[in-house]
């Protein structure tokens, strides 16, 4: 098929393939989503399967728009309403509960709003106040309510259960009075009403398998009916989202609810050898990846005193790479914390280079457009009182500084909606408020007017921005690029202006905007982002950061952590096509990131990188953990393990690093004594940290600059 030409046989047969379930286990940059996006044209043009029959869920809308465009480059007449189920899990769930699924039977109505994860941290702070709960680990609430959803209502050293459930309950009887659903929801409330419609699709197709969790499982599950065929792909050595509920045994659960067909895709296209050399190292079972293209540059080691000179030198380099000829899209710039951004925003701004930060940047960011989007929440839902309360309490923009006044004057006018006012009414219990009034009287005037810069002085805005004030004008900017915005959404989607505004506001609390950077500025700009939102892309160069211990690797407390902080440097290192540079801190500004490369970099091959700096890296121990694995193998088949071949192995290893001690020899060589744990064995130890195992009390690991280890002697 002439479609299929330059795709290899596997990826042919992957595409073709028409099991009832089938799975594309494949490696790293092998053409998985290559596959999967040719699979749903190969459904819709050579098929004929009509695409409202297709629910494609993929990591990032992103990755839906582009598999979008590509059918349209084909047929110019297809529509967003045929691709209406092309996006995230939680975009597909939203567009669901909005048109087919019968909301009202849960208590919401179709214009319900999403909630991000702040905004329903801030209604559950209002509701422990209101409430005078007593919640614990107040400041981990986020963290403590995920938890509490799944059954874990105690936290941290915890001994006795708190309000917590209670607070959950609340919360969610609230959400639903207030009409409004958290990300959760969305998936929790499609998947348990899916069961009462017919709409079953022929094709279900999934990106990033491996990252999906239990409840997106579930709400595939729901989607499945008799004539479904299902689809996915995934890579188990990039699970990078346990913490958000992923695991390890998807694959084999998946297998086996649905008897799947097994697949797999032999050889990675993206990245030069000498860059999948360097990923080898991170993988437990480095065999299956394997690539045909030429070596290519090696990887630049480079170390820089600080963040700030980090920046400098990036900025630098990336305008001699400009010069050269590479565009700014091509580069990427990869960290593992999201605050990392900051400095190298900074200077790039000060150098002119642009530069998009890949964040879900909540506009909560902007004070001003904070106050508005309050404002617009409740005028496109107007059982939103908690967001009522805020755009008239607002410090800088609010007519009632009083909270509590504010909540008076929303009870007076729309009703409590959940939110108990335990204190005794203090007069004007007749006052309104006029924004509240035009907020609730939108939607009619929406019917007469259509242009979105009208909003501006409907709501009369400039006597709420204070014209007089220094930060007028830049405040009327910001709302009128956020009008702009919206504008173009209602342009882009067809709908009318009040129901365009109610979609904006929801897609932006579920991707977050980047108010400030316009379409054009981001396609050819340097791309900024953490490890974790680089899955599944791809650059010519990419730079990968503050790879010290306390950032890449974080700290961690348990070896299941290590090996996920270890599989993310692989996504890093992965999605690098031709040029690889990876850098460290000598002197880095946080005290809980050490200085030095972390052990990350001693298990990179010297012979496929270059330093560039004067700080002892220290050993290449890329050998050492295949040697290491190969011990344990044979320790493991041979009883009696001090044989031959032993022996040759261990001087094997002495020969790469002095300082390696593996774990059988340490046992007799080397001894620590600690004051709490008394005496144990030395496990491991590299330039910063030292692991060591006490009889009762097993492996612990220190910071050998702090640690109280005295070496000893028998
Ligand atoms: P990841 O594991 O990072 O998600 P992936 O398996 O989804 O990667 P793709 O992103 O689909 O891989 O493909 C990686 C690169 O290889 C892309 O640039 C793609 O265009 C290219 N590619 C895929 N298949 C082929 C092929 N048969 N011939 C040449 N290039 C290919
Ligand atoms: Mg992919």
């Amino acid at each position: 098929m002439e479609r299929l030409s330059g795709l290899n046989e596997y990826q042919k047969t992957a595409i073709m393939d028409d099991s009832k379930a089938c799975l594309v286990n494949a490696c790293v940059g092998s053409g998985k989503t290559t596959v999967l996006v040719n699979k749903v044209l190969y459904l819709c043009f050579e098929k004929k399967i009509p695409l409202s029959d297709i629910v494609v869920l993929t990591f990032t809308n992103k990755a839906a728009n582009e598999i979008i465009d590509r059918l349209k480059n084909v047929d110019i007449d297809i529509s967003d309403e045929d691709t209406r189920y092309f996006g995230t899990f939680h975009s597909v769930a939203l567009k669901m509960l909005k048109t087919i699924l019968p909301i009202k039977e849960i208590g919401y109505n179709e214009e319900f709003a999403v909630m991000d994860v702040d905004e329903e941290n801030e209604l559950a702070q209002s509701i422990i106040v209101s409430n005078n709960l007593n919640i614990k680990y107040v400041n981990h609430l986020n963290k403590r309510i995920e938890a509490a959803k799944k059954g874990k209502t105690k936290y941290g050293i915890m001994k006795d259960s708190d309000d917590i459930q209670y607070l959950i309950e609340l919360l969610s009887e609230i959400k639903q009075n207030q009409n409004k659903m958290d990300f959760d929801d969305l998936i929790y409330y499609a998947t348990l009403l899916i069961k009462k419609v017919s709409y079953r699709p022929r094709w279900i197709i999934v990106d990033e398998f491996q990252d999906t969790n239990d409840d997106q499982l579930l709400f595939i599950d729901s989607l499945v009916g008799e004539y479904t065929q299902l689809f996915a792909v995934g890579d188990p050595n990039q699970i990078i989202y346990t913490w958000r509920g992923s695991c390890k045994d998807i694959f084999d659960r998946y297998k086996a609810k649905y008897n799947a067909t097994e697949l797999s895709l032999p050889e990675n296209y993206r990245s030069t050898s000498n860059i999948i050399g360097v990923a080898k190292c991170f993988l437990d079972d480095p065999s299956e990846l394997c690539t045909a293209k030429t070596a290519g540059n090696k990887i630049l080691i480079k170390d820089h005193y600080n963040p700030f000179s980090e920046a400098q030198y990036l900025s630098d380099r990336i305008s001699e790479l400009v010069k050269q000829g590479i565009p700014f899209c091509d580069i990427a710039i990869f960290y593992r914390t999201q605050k990392q951004s900051r400095v190298i925003e900074d200077v790039f701004e000060k150098s002119g280079i642009p530069f998009e930060v890949s964040l879900k940047k909540t506009l909560k960011d902007i004070p001003v457009l904070n106050w508005f989007i309050h404002l617009l929440k409740i005028a496109v839902n107007p059982y939103d009182t908690e967001s009522a309360i805020l755009a008239i309490s607002d410090s800088k923009f609010g007519t009632y500084s009083d909270r509590r006044k504010a909540k008076q004057v929303i009870n007076n006018m729309i009703g409590s909606y959940g939110l108990e006012l335990t204190f005794d009414l203090i007069g004007e219990e007749n006052s309104s408020c006029e924004l509240i009034e035009k907020a609730q009287s939108f939607k009619e005037w929406c019917k007469s007017s259509s242009k979105v810069s009208d909003v501006y002085d409907y709501f009369d805005l400039d006597s709420y921005l204070h014209p007089t004030s220094a930060s007028y004008k830049e405040n009327k900017e910001m709302i009128e690029i956020l009008l702009d915005k919206i504008n173009d959404h209602i342009l882009k989607s067809g709908s009318d202006l009040y129901k365009g505004t109610q979609d904006f506001i929801n897609s932006s609390a579920l991707y977050g905007l980047d108010i400030l950077s316009s379409d054009e500025s981001m396609s050819n700009s340097v791309k900024l982002m953490t490890l974790h939102a680089a899955k599944g892309l791809e650059f010519r160069y990419v730079f990968i950061i503050g790879v010290n211990y306390g950032l890449i690797p974080l700290r961690t407390t348990q070896p299941d952590e290590e090996k996920e902080e270890r599989r993310l440097f692989f996504v890093g290192i992965t999605r690098a096509m031709e040029n690889l540079e990876i850098s460290f801190y000598t002197c880095p500004d946080d005290e809980r990131v050490y200085s030095g490369p972390s052990k990350f970099i001693s298990y990179i091959p010297r012979h496929l990188c270059e330093y560039d700096g004067d700080y002892n890296i220290g050993p290449d121990r890329s050998n050492l953990q295949q040697m290491r694995k190969q011990l344990v193998e044979m320790m493991h088949s041979k009883e009696n393990a001090l044989d031959d071949g032993f022996t040759e192995i261990l001087s094997l290893e002495e020969q790469v690093d002095d300082n390696y001690v593996s774990p059988v020899n340490t046992a007799k060589t080397r001894k620590f004594h600690h004051d709490k744990y008394g005496i144990g064995d030395l496990v491991e130890e590299d330039d910063t940290m030292i692991t060591i195992c006490f009889e009762g009390y097993g492996e612990k690991q220190f910071v050998k600059a702090f640690s109280d280890l005295t070496e000893i002697t028998i």
